[in-house]
C-alpha cells in the first residue's frame, strides 16, 4: 500500500511474494526510515483463522511511526492486509499447537531524496510465512549474555520504537552473546548501565518467592524497551492465576544476589515468536549463574500453557483479545 504526503494511502495490491524495487536514493535505505510489527495468525478449532490481539500491533505500529515521523496507517489497512493475504488460502496457516502464520507489517520511506529530513512518500507491506513450533524438541531454556559492552536504547531516544535501527544497532551484541556461548543478549539501561531492560527480541519476567506468595516481576516501561504485547498479556494472565505481577526496576546486582539467596526460582523471556522461553543461565563480565538449575520452572511452564491455549482457542477468550481474521 503506497502512501504520498497530502493524498495520503492508496490502495493495496497483493502479489505473490517477490522482490520490490526501489530507487537507490530512497530515504530509508540511507536513513534508516523503517518500521515493523511482527504477529501470528492461528487456526482455531471451528476452522476459522483468528490473531492475538492485532489491535495492539497497530497501535505499537503507530507509535513507532510517529517516534520515526513517519504518517499514521489506519487499523483498517494493517488488518485488512491480513485479511487479504489470508483470504487468499486459508490453508497457509498451519493447524497445531505452536504453529502459525507470521505476519511481518512493515513500512519504509521510499521517496528518493538525499536530503536529511521525513520523506514524502512511503510503502506500508504485509509479508508472512508459516512458522512451525519454536521448540519442536518441546521447551528448552536458553543461556544469556549480559550486554555491559553495548546499549540498545538511550532515553530519548527510540528504544520505544520498533524500528529497524534498534535491531541493526544490537547486531554486534548479539554476536558477542553467541562467540560467549549464549542464545540472546540481556540488555541494560544506558545510564546507569545497571538496570535490566529486555532481551533482544523479548521482553523478560522474574519470578520470586516472598513469604509464601509468588511474585512475577517485569522491567517497567522506561521508554527505552520495547512495550511487548506478550509481556502486557503476560501481566495480567499471571493475576488471573493468582500470582502477584509488578513492574519496576530490578539491577542485576539484585538479580544476582536473589538467585543466590534462593528468593528467585525462574526468569524467562516472552514475546511473540517464542510465547515463553524460560532462562536457566546467565554469563556475565559480573559472573555466572543458573536458574531453576537451568530447567523450566512451573509458573512459566503454566504461564505459556494458559497464553497458548488462548492463541489457539482452546480456553475461552474473556479479554476479547481474539480478533477473528478470515
Ligand atoms: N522486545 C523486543 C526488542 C522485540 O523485538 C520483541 C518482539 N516484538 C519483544 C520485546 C516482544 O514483543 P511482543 O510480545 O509484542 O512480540
Amino acid at each position: 500500500v503506497p502512501y504520498v504526503e497530502g493524498k495520503g494511502w492508496g490502495k493495496g495490491v497483493l502479489k505473490a511474494y517477490g522482490p520490490i524495487e526501489m530507487d537507490p536514493a530512497a530515504s530509508v535505505l540511507h536513513y534508516g526510515q523503517a518500521i515493523f510489527e511482527g504477529f501470528k495468525a492461528y487456526k482455531q478449532p471451528d476452522g476459522s483463522i483468528a490473531s492475538f490481539r492485532p489491535d495492539a500491533n497497530s497501535r505499537r505500529f503507530n507509535a513507532s511511526a510517529a517516534r520515526l515521523a513517519m504518517p499514521e496507517l489506519p487499523e483498517e489497512i494493517f488488518i485488512g492486509a491480513a485479511k487479504a493475504l489470508i483470504s487468499q488460502d486459508k490453508a497457509w496457516v498451519p493447524g497445531a499447537v505452536g504453529e502459525s502464520l507470521y505476519m511481518r507489517p512493515l513500512m519504509i520511506a521510499t521517496e528518493a531524496a538525499l536530503g536529511v529530513r521525513p520523506s514524502n512518500e512511503y510503502l506500508f507491506v504485509l509479508l508472512a510465512s508459516p512458522s512451525g513450533a519454536y521448540f519442536p524438541a518441546g521447551v528448552k531454556p536458553v543461556t544469556v549474555w549480559i550486554s555491559d559492552d553495548y546499549v540498545r536504547a538511550a532515553p530519548g531516544g527510540t528504544g520505544f520504537a520498533k524500528c529497524a535501527g534498534n535491531y541493526a544497532a544490537s547486531l554486534v551484541a548479539q554476536r558477542q552473546a553467541k562467540e560467549e556461548g549464549c542464545d540472546q543478549v540481556v540488555w541494560l539501561d544506558a545510564i546507569q548501565r545497571e538496570y535490566i531492560e529486555e532481551m533482544g527480541g523479548m521482553n523478560i519476567f522474574f519470578v520470586y518467592q516472598e513469604k509464601g506468595e509468588t511474585v512475577v516481576v517485569t522491567p517497567e516501561l522506561t521508554g527505552t524497551l520495547l512495550p511487548g504485547i506478550t509481556r502486557d498479556s503476560l501481566l495480567q494472565l499471571a493475576r488471573e492465576q493468582g500470582f502477584r505481577a509488578e513492574e519496576r526496576k530490578i539491577s542485576v546486582a539484585e538479580w544476582k544476589s536473589a538467585i543466590a539467596e534462593g528468593r528467585m526460582t525462574e526468569a524467562f523471556a516472552c514475546g511473540t515468536a517464542a510465547v515463553i522461553t524460560p532462562v536457566g543461565h546467565v554469563k556475565s563480565r559480573r559472573g555466572n549463574w543458573d536458574i531453576n538449575k537451568g530447567e523450566t520452572g512451573p509458573v512459566a511452564a503454566k504461564l505459556r500453557e494458559a497464553l497458548l491455549n488462548l492463541q489457539h482457542g482452546l480456553a475461552p477468550d474473556t479479554h476479547g483479545w481474539m480478533t477473528k481474521i478470515v
